[in-house]
């Protein structure tokens, strides 16, 4: 069983879809006496404290973490040199501080520089749960209940605090794993963030059209399937697409190449190919969602 964590006051910084569902899972499990809300908008944080999700609005970033046990970013990546410098030095000693961004080794190289006294208590995490919706509203206590969550500790992280981290994770429901930063990212490249780049070209691409008009309106459940996350923050999505550059270009370069591949045997044509090609595709998502074994090429 795992050990149930309790911490006495909690700040988070960003209280959007996903602190403010941290929150609310940990308030759930009374594994937390008292949320601090750290914010850019005072219209979100005011929303956050009126649906309980927080316990205090701070005034500002260094009081907000002040008095905290526990710190956890969950700004948009892009955010992290500017959260992380208005916070140093106005940490409580033996402070955790953890983080949810989507991408890790630049999260990593960020503390780094920024928190360089305090990295054996900074521990990188990533919940791999979300919607499309952002902001306060947004948040459930149930965001994280089954789903996995990602530590991609650094060499120097005492043991106790990548401990409470993971417990903190398990008790929001989450199931929680260990990675390198680099390979976290070489992962989310190809089954996360090149998905968003996909979706919000093809959105645009329609858009775009003279025809838009027309093509909207007969778009049905496969175009809206396809790019419902399309929907998501475009400022968390520009974050992560420059956050996770070299992965995310590799994976775009690998598509196109499995894309003229496609088209090559669409203009031959090779009905036999698109076939097996297809067949393929879908028993491989199949045993995917079945949760057994992916068959090989
Ligand atoms: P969100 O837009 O719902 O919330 C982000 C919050 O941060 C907003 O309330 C915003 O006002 C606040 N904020 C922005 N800049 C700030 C700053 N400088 N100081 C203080 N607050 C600031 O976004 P979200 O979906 O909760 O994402 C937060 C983080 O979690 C991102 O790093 C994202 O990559 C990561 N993440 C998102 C998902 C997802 O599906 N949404 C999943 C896993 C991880």
């Amino acid at each position: 069983m795992p050990v149930k964590p309790f911490i006495d006051t909690l700040a988070i910084v960003g209280v959007g879809l996903i602190g403010g569902s941290f929150s609310l899972a940990l308030k759930r499990q009374a594994a937390v006496r008292h949320v601090v809300g750290i914010g850019r908008s005072r219209a979100n944080l005011e929303r956050a404290h009126g649906l309980g999700i927080i316990d205090r609005i701070a005034q500002q970033a260094p009081e907000g973490v002040a008095q905290a046990d526990v710190v956890l970013l969950a700004v948009p990546t892009g955010q992290y040199p500017a959260v992380l410098r208005s916070i140093a030095g106005h940490l409580k000693a033996g402070a955790v501080v953890t983080d949810a961004g989507s991408t890790k080794q630049d999260v990593v190289a960020h503390a780094r520089q920024y928190l360089p006294g305090h990295c054996a208590r900074f521990v990188p995490g990533h919940p791999i749960a979300g919607t499309e919706r952002s902001g306060a509203e947004a948040a459930f206590a149930d965001l994280y209940n089954g789903k996995r969550a990602v530590l991609t500790p650094l060499p120097e992280n005492d043991a106790t605090a990548i401990a409470l981290v993971r417990s903190l994770w398990e008790a929001c429901g989450a199931d929680v794993s260990e990675m390198s930063p680099l390979l976290h990212d070489q992962v989310f490249a190809a089954v996360s963030h090149l998905p968003h780049a996909l979706a919000y070209a093809l959105v645009h691409m329609v858009s775009a059209s003279e025809r838009r008009d027309a093509l909207f309106s007969f778009a049905a459940s496969g175009f809206r399937d396809f790019t419902r996350i399309a929907s998501s923050s475009p400022e968390m999505w520009r974050d992560i697409c420059l956050s996770n550059r070299d992965a995310l270009l590799d994976e775009i370069d690998t598509y196109q190449g499995e894309l003229a591949r496609m088209r090559g045997l669409i203009e031959k044509p090779d009905a036999e190919a698109l076939l097996a090609l297809f067949s393929r595709a879908r028993h491989a998502r199949e045993a995917w969602r079945a949760g057994a074994d992916i068959p090989s090429e």
